[in-house]
């Protein structure tokens, strides 16, 4: 195929990763037959390049491929330790090798067309969208859903990145609940600005997902992260020489109130993180993912425009931009702000609203949860900020840096080495 002769499909995916996977296998589960798709990414993805912890209702179509699911979770802090009962929603880890082999049946199933090359230029003419990719070949589609990672479009009035490093640990001996997760353990020594936490995904009573995470401005250094969690693990009280690390996590997600749009031109919607779908006061993505996923499924089966709702309410948006505000002038410690939210409200609301479905009385009640002298600081602030943002020329955004990798299991000083436990087959270091 040449530049002069474009592929012709109705739906082109400019990505293929979480959004996209999610995408296919939602396509294949509500039917969606008759459409020509193609997928273009340079990469195929495959295997455990990440872990996705999320929570919902239980009985989904994503239950047969979870590695785990916990009905009670743990937020520490200095102070207390606090167990919630999610009931009737449960959180729950999903490794990506079970989400991209699904996907990539759907994909099979949909008999579409696979380019494993970079998208380079998208023109939409309004009524088809021409996708020039690396290599020359080019695709004509009535649609397409790019989820191609991406900078907002300008510059947010707070631009805080969630970071992290974990170790995907294997303990002689039982060291581990895996009864309950530990959501967020804000013992870790706090940032000078930002947030910091540990927590603990258990698969079993030998093995689990431990990590360091900062909302923060800036990325540690790979010593950094190392240092961070191997701190943690030693707060948790286990002992490195019981310990192998069989893998190591690493990632980057924003964390901003700067916009993604969700549809830049009238033929391309946008999913995943580059279209919105990270929600800026947590950096969880899934749910959000997932859902518009489906929206996007059952609209194409019912013949309808692929445009989802939007990934959370504009009131939500507004909200965690004068809650990232109020964490990162200072005017709430991030350990203070999380503990009242847990404290003042049941959990599952709290989850609720972090996934944009909570009503506005349930709001004010969130609202009432925090610290009232720095938030009102936060929304004046906020309200000026936006005001001289319309007043003076639009600032670019900074890309979002790629996650600092290091040497992958040389990155545990006090751990022994290994391969995969057994039962862990698709299991690779990175
Ligand atoms: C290690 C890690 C762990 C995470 N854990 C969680 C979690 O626990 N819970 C949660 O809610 N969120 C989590 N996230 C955030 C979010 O859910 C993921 O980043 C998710 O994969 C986002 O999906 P996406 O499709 O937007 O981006 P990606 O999955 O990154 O997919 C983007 C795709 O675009 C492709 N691409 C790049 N350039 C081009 C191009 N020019 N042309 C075509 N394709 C291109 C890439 O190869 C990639 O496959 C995590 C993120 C990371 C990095």
């Amino acid at each position: 195929m040449t530049d002069s002769a474009p592929l012709d499909v109705d739906l082109v995916l400019l990505g293929g990763g979480g959004a996209a996977s999610l995408l296919l296998a939602a396509l294949d589960r509500h039917g969606v037959r008759d459409l020509r798709i193609a997928v273009v990414d340079p990469v195929r993805r495959r295997g455990q390049d990440r872990t996705w912890a999320f929570w919902g209702h239980p009985d989904s179509d994503l239950d047969p491929l979870l590695s785990a699911s916990w009905q009670q979770v743990e937020v520490a802090t200095a102070a207390r330790r606090r167990v919630l009962d999610l009931t009737p929603l449960r959180y729950a880890m999903l490794r990506s090798g079970p989400v991209y082999d699904r996907a990539a049946e759907a994909e099979r199933r949909l008999d579409a067309t696979r380019i494993v090359a970079p998208a380079e230029t998208v023109r939409d003419d309004g009524d088809r969208v021409l996708v020039r990719t690396g290599g020359g070949r080019s695709v004509r589609a009535g649609w397409v859903l790019d989820s191609r990672p991406r900078p907002p479009a300008r510059a947010g009035r707070t631009t805080w990145l969630q970071h992290f490093r974990g170790w995907w640990l294997e303990a002689d001996r039982p060291v581990f609940d895996p009864t309950r997760a530990v959501l967020m353990d804000f013992r870790t020594p706090q940032p000078p600005r930002g947030v910091s936490f540990g927590y603990v995904l258990p698969v079993s009573d030998r093995y689990a997902l431990v990590e360091y995470t900062e909302f923060s401005p800036d990325l540690l250094t790979d010593a950094g992260y190392d240092a961070a969690l191997a701190g943690y693990r030693d707060l948790l009280g286990l002992d490195p020489t019981g310990l192998r690390v069989r893998e190591v996590e690493n990632g980057v997600i924003p964390m901003t109130d700067a916009p993604f749009p969700a549809r830049p031109t009238p033929r391309v919607v946008r999913l995943g993180t580059a279209g919105g779908a990270t929600r800026p006061s947590t950096g969880f993505t899934f749910s959000a993912m997932y859902r518009q996923a489906d929206q996007v499924a059952r609209a194409l089966a019912a013949g309808r425009a692929p445009v989802p709702a939007p990934a959370y309410p504009r009131r939500h948006r507004w909200m965690d931009a004068v809650a990232l505000r109020a964490l990162d002038r200072g005017g709430v410690g991030g350990p203070e702000f999380f503990d009242r939210l847990f404290d003042r409200n049941p959990a599952e609301r709290v989850l609720r609203f972090l996934d944009g479905g909570t009503t506005p009385a349930e709001e004010v009640a969130i609202m009432n949860s925090t610290r009232l002298l720095p938030m009102i600081t936060a929304t004046a602030g906020d309200a000026v900020h936006r005001v001289r943002d319309r007043l003076r020329p639009t600032r670019p955004a900074p890309a979002i840096p790629p996650a600092v990798v290091g040497d992958p299991l040389g990155s545990a000083p006090t751990a022994r080495r290994g391969g995969p436990p057994s039962g862990e087959d698709d299991v690779r270091a990175r």
